[in-house]
């Protein structure tokens, strides 16, 4: 099959690659020229697993190109995808101007007639808007093209893309026409089976990826909560989690309490949800308590940290995870910002280290004095007050906790991600702060 994918972040990448590596021509398009000149060179410009080597053999095999030209672009696929960015707005709404630019080009550029295939996370009624532009384009035109549209949300994690696209738990495909939803399940069965592709209609496919992304939101809002009453009531909520998580009703996963959710897709797929759920007159009370719930537990670590060090003014903090959890380089909306934004204005300085969001980190606090981003874990060690731990990457969990205690100067350590057991953290002679597992 002959594909463009339009956007080559995260998603449209993983799927553009993947879609290749299955043997479809694809072209991925980004505006962004510099980013399409890495991609030329094999050179992929985030952290994903596995994403590399399948970019490169995409190229060496001829089945994946990359263009800059949207327009042009149009012109080499029958099946158009949409994986741009799908922000959100000021009011929380989500921001289809990516989305409406990409039709655009598409209505323009399209040498014959189209499935336009939205996978970009977009709410009911964005794929109608986004057709309606293709047409729009077709009869100013004047050509008689047909276009269709079918919404196929991604569903995939960052860390495990790839994976999650070779090897989707499910796919869905919604549509109007049912040849359109034929021929986009079709491209499918080359990672799962017949079973696993679930077709409904437009509004529905639109619906199950911001109900999936707020039944995981308020999961975690949700244990989060009731990792903060353990604090209180001297319960461990690692027992809690082991004790509710063998329900098979409730299942396991999803249940470890932190910082709260984070990153490129839960925050502001919630926000749209609630705007949707304004504008159609439905309450939404569960998932805007998730929301608030969320934007709490962000500040846990500040005010542990308060709780044992005091005022935090002249204080220095290391801080272990800038991205928004480990495995990836993807900063947006991590719970880590909110903690050192915390400790700037409580006037610390914060040393921080990331194993793989060191670079753009760097660009992101240059104009911040007080926030040094380090090339090493131990070196955020060095001369500072406490750690505070964001993130869950495996290199944070294998330092000894005596080496993290004598380098330490108040021996403290807040831990949002529950890497280390409370006993083993007071035998090596800190004082250890975690999520839910009481507050020594
Ligand atoms: P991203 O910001 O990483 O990438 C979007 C890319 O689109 C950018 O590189 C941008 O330059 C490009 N772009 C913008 N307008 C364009 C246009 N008109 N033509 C071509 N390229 C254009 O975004 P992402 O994280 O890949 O997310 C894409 C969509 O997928 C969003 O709707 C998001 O909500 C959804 N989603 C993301 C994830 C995730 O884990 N990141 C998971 C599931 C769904």
């Amino acid at each position: 099959m002959q594909i463009v994918v339009y956007g080559a972040g995260y998603v449209g990448l993983v799927a553009a690659a993947c879609l290749a590596e299955a043997g479809n021509s694809v072209t991925s398009v980004d505006l962004d020229k510099d980013r399409v000149a890495a991609l030329r060179a094999g050179r992929v410009p985030f952290v994903e697993p596995g994403l590399e080597t399948l970019v490169t053999n995409g190229i060496a095999s001829g089945r994946l190109e990359f263009s800059s030209n949207p327009e042009e672009a149009a012109g080499r696929g029958t099946i158009q995808m949409l994986a741009v960015g799908t922000p959100a707005a000021f009011d929380g709404s989500t921001d289809e101007s990516q989305l409406m630019a990409a039709a655009h080009a598409i209505g323009r550029g399209a040498t014959g007639s189209v499935i336009v295939v939205l996978k970009s996370t977009a709410p009911v009624g964005a794929a109608e808007r986004v057709i309606d532009e293709v047409r729009h384009e077709f009869s100013v035109r004047d050509v008689d093209f047909t276009a269709e549209v079918v919404v196929n949300p991604e569903f995939l994690r960052a860390g495990s893309s790839v994976r999650d696209f070779l090897e989707p738990d499910r796919v869905i495909v919604g549509g109007e026409s049912q040849s359109a939803i034929a021929t986009v399940a079709s491209i499918y069965s080359a990672f799962t089976s017949a079973d696993r592709i679930l077709t409904m209609d437009l509004a529905s496919a639109a619906l199950v990826k911001y109900a999936s992304n707020a039944m995981l939101a308020t999961r975690i809002s949700f244990m989060n909560e009731l990792a903060n009453l353990a604090e209180v009531v001297g319960a461990d909520i690692a027992e809690v989690q082991r004790g509710i998580g063998a329900d098979p009703r409730i299942g396991s996963s999803y249940l470890q309490p932190g910082m709260g959710y984070g990153g490129s897709c839960l925050p502001k797929d919630v926000a749209s949800l609630i705007a949707v759920g304004e504008v159609a007159g439905a309450t939404m009370g569960v998932i805007r308590a998730a929301a608030e719930a969320n934007s709490l537990q962000a500040h846990r670590l500040t005010e542990k940290l308060e709780r044992h060090l005091g005022d935090l003014a002249g204080r220095s903090i290391a801080v272990w995870g800038l991205a928004f959890k480990g495995g990836t380089d993807d900063l947006r909306d991590s719970p880590s910002h909110t903690l050192i934004a915390d400790l700037v204005d409580a006037g610390a300085v914060v040393r921080a280290y990331d194993p793989a969001a060191g670079e753009s980190a760097r660009r992101h606090y240059a104009d911040e004095g007080d926030v040094e981003i380090v090339s090493s874990l131990l070196e955020t060690l060095d001369g500072a007050d406490a750690l505070a731990i964001t993130a869950d990457w495996p290199e944070f969990r294998s330092v000894q906790l005596a080496v993290i205690a004598s380098a330490l100067k108040e021996r403290i350590v807040v831990d949002g991600r529950n890497l280390f057991s409370p006993m083993d953290a007071a035998a090596a002679g800190l004082t250890y702060s975690a999520i839910g597992r009481g507050d020594n």
